[in-house]
């Protein structure tokens, strides 16, 4: 297709929207993202890039820049809490690496580029509805609706007001911060550390490198808290929270007396990806799941990057998405199966699943072919999403 008689309206300023918006630029396309903040900025701690989000990164020219700013990440190591017992160990192999990255750093480096390849930002303009058809539009609070397009792209993430299911909403979520990197210890630079208590209790501590050139090195630290103990724990106060962080991992208890704690909720939903001629869903807004397997960005980035590859190898829209569609849809089912069965290992109320994870999952996962296939899986690159998608 020619991109360069294309208009491509974008709702979110998420990973999934400015990726987007910036590979659709960059090819000539006219494109406006909408998104609901008063300016645009990021939502959240950080993340570990995997090497799926990476190869878009890197077909987008960036990869140096977020490798520059985040954390090189080898291995993913869990304990449980109080004992020496390891029960996660995944390695990224010799070949292979996650990046992990502050959500304010790739945000960063994702709007500048995108400013630069000419995207229009209307900010403030949160989005109430979007209107299918030949030219579809989306229709703006205050009455307003925005220029028709060529194609609507729904990429408000996990909270997307298109087809709205507060059911959908896990029964745990977690407390996440971004704390100074202790230099001298006791976390290890290139890994990402974990302690659990059974599935109802979970912290992480993963080095996230600096949020901008010259800034400080960071680490995000994250406490799985049940959604409906939250009031309760905000009103016993950090002092409660301080002693049950050092009942759990002592040595995070620096990081919990200086949080400033956000909580987040998790969703699980798949929704169908178009949600109406011409209008179509990426990102969380099509598919949310728990961070439990760490791929929701990385998923993100590849379907902005699907959609792109299909529009340029296809002679018209509809084309175009059915393709994408085809190369997204068999990795997406994969890894929201795959995050619905594993997240009540790690976060639930189920005494029975953390024992099976520690006497019959953990001991699994130190046989060398069953490794292998968890590495796989943690790096994102079960059915060769990459390859799909032909970048
Ligand atoms: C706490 C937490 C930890 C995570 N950890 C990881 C991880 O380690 N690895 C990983 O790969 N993923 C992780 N994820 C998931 C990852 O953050 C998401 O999958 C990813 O951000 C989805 O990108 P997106 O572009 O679809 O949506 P988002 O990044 O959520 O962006 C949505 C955008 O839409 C805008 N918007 C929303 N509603 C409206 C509206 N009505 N009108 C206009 N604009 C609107 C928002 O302002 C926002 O800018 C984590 C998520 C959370 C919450």
């Amino acid at each position: 297709m020619r991109f360069e008689k294309l208009d491509i309206a974008v709702a979110g300023a998420g990973i999934g929207g400015l990726s987007l918006a910036l590979m659709l630029a960059m090819r000539g396309a006219r494109v406006v993202v909408y998104d609901q903040m008063v300016a645009p900025r990021p939502v959240g701690s950080g993340f570990v890039l995997q090497p799926t989000g990476a190869a878009v990164l890197s077909h987008l020219g960036l990869l140096d820049r977020a490798a520059a700013r985040g954390a090189v990440i080898h291995r993913m190591h869990g304990k449980l809490a109080g004992t020496n017992k390891t029960v996660l160990e995944i390695g990224y192999g010799a070949s292979r690496h996650g990046i992990a990255i502050q959500r304010v750093a790739l945000f960063d480096i994702l709007l500048d580029a995108a400013i630069a390849a000419g995207v229009t930002f209307e900010t403030s303009s949160r989005v109430i509805d979007m209107n299918g058809g030949e030219r579809p539009t989306i229709v703006l609070g205050g009455s307003r609706t925005a220029p028709s397009a060529d194609l609507v792209v729904d990429a408000m993430g996990a909270g997307s007001p298109l087809g709205h299911i507060a059911a959908k909403e896990l029964g745990y979520g977690a407390l996440w911060a971004t704390v100074p990197w202790p230099q001298d210890g006791p976390f290890h630079p290139h890994e990402l550390e974990q302690r659990y208590h059974r599935a109802s209790r979970m912290a992480g501590v993963l080095p996230v490198g600096t949020a901008a050139d010259g800034a400080p090195a960071m680490a995000t630290f994250f406490w799985s808290l049940r959604n409906r103990d939250i009031d309760t724990w905000r009103s016993a106060g950090r002092e409660a929270w301080l002693t049950e962080v050092a009942a759990m991992w002592p040595e995070t208890v620096p990081f919990a007396a200086i949080a400033e704690p956000v909580h987040a909720r998790y969703r699980h939903h798949t929704r169908r990806p178009i949600a109406g001629r011409r209008v179509l869903r990426i990102g969380d807004a099509w598919h949310a799941t728990s961070p439990q397997l760490g791929q929701g960005a990385n998923m993100a980035l590849l379907d902005a990057a699907s959609l792109v590859l299909a529009l340029e190898r296809s002679d018209g829209i509809d084309q175009a998405l059915k393709l994408h569609l085809r190369q997204r849809q068999w990795h997406i089912r994969l890894y929201q199966t795959l995050s619905r069965v594993m997240t009540p290992f790690y976060q639930s109320d189920s005494g029975l699943l953390p024992v099976v994870r520690d006497l019959a999952i953990a001991p699994a996962t130190q046989l060398s072919l069953v490794r292998l296939l968890v590495s796989r899986l943690v790096t994102g690159e079960f059915l060769d999403p990459i390859k799909r998608i032909g970048l």
